[in-house]
């Protein structure tokens, strides 16, 4: 391969760029030229590419977001859209493609495969929600924001009798809520794996307060379960806490990129670069068991995410 591009896609993550910079100077090195493609698919189909060498990937290791920007375009599910961008690269002579991004840029990059365009996909969203992988690009650092973030809360927490309700991302994945609730010491942690049942929490609390006596409870819980405020709310009229709540938001998506999550996206990037010098087209790159690995995006789509039932299990033998 001579010449490939390199787009990230949905939803940015702090890790992007470290990819991107490996996926360009792995590439370099090998004598492949490079080219970045702007705002995801749409920039692909509007042919917004731009000749990368090596210093168009200098001091951008360290920051969250993505250089290339990103973009939704939910017409790329067209076939015609498809053949647009397919024109557009042969055009400029690329012949593969290195796509970050989630699962739905996963197909995207399924279906430029089969039109003759060998893609890479390389996971990155902070939700951890990809199968194939144990974990994306970007998780590490936005648990470390939820750790910071639930940390101060238990202080202030526990000045006032409160219970914190924490909303954690993840999009239907309880990874980003386990983790930090494991890592804080949380009292509760509700995230899709374990269902919502709101009695239960309720009760739990009122055993915690009355029974254990503490003065504070953190609840972490998964974005798309329930509204927090409501829960808040419920804590305040049904148990002898005063519930607030708390959603981090966006602020998870931010942020200079964990030591982890550089070293992931630079292994990550170099075996991207190596499946498309292998001609391999249609793979994804993950980490599983602590090795860079690589499946047909396929076989990773249908498979069940990793299973995180020991850390369910340890949070409960932790309280
Ligand atoms: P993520 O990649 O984070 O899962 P999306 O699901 O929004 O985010 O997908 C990102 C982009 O990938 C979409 O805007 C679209 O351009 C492309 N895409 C998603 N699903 C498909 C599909 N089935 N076929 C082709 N392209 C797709």
């Amino acid at each position: 391969v001579r010449k490939i591009g390199i787009l990230t896609s949905g939803g940015d993550a702090p890790g992007m760029n470290a990819a991107i910079r490996a996926v360009t100077r792995v590439a370099l090195a090998n004598g492949i030229e490079v080219v970045g493609i702007r705002d995801g698919y749409r920039g692909l189909v509007e042919g917004t590419f731009e000749a990368y060498s090596k210093t168009s990937v200098s001091d951008i290791l360290d920051r969250g977001g993505t250089k290339l920007g990103s973009a939704r375009l939910p017409e790329f599910k067209d076939p015609e859209v498809q053949e647009m961008a397919v024109n557009q690269l042969k055009a400029n002579g690329i012949e593969a493609i290195v796509v970050i991004g989630g699962d739905g840029s996963y197909r995207g990059a399924q279906a430029l495969t089969k039109l003759g365009i060998n893609c890479i996909g390389i996971p990155g969203t902070i939700d951890n929600d990809i199968p194939g992988t144990d974990f994306t690009i970007g998780f590490d650092t936005a648990l470390r924001t939820c750790v910071d973030a639930v940390d101060k809360l238990r202080d202030t927490s526990s000045s006032h009798h409160r219970c914190s309700v924490v909303e954690v991302m993840g999009n239907r994945c309880g990874d980003l809520a386990v983790y930090t609730a494991v890592s804080c010491g949380a009292e509760i942690v509700v995230s899709p794996e374990t269902g919502y049942d709101e009695l239960d929490i309720l009760e739990k609390l009122r055993y915690l307060d009355t029974a254990v006596h503490k003065n504070h409870a953190i609840v972490i819980i998964s974005e798309k379960i329930t509204d927090a405020d409501g829960l808040a709310r419920k804590i305040s009229q049904n148990t002898g806490f005063s519930g607030r709540a708390t959603v981090l938001g966006h602020i998870q998506r931010g942020g200079s990129p964990s030591p982890t999550d550089r070293i992931l996206a630079s292994r990550m990037g170099e075996k991207a670069v190596d499946l498309l010098m292998n001609d391999i087209g249609g793979h994804c790159v993950g980490i599983i068991d602590n090795k860079i690995i690589s499946m047909p995006i396929d076989e990773a789509l249908n498979r069940p995410k990793a299973s995180r039932k020991h850390l369910y299990r340890l949070f409960d033998r932790l309280i």
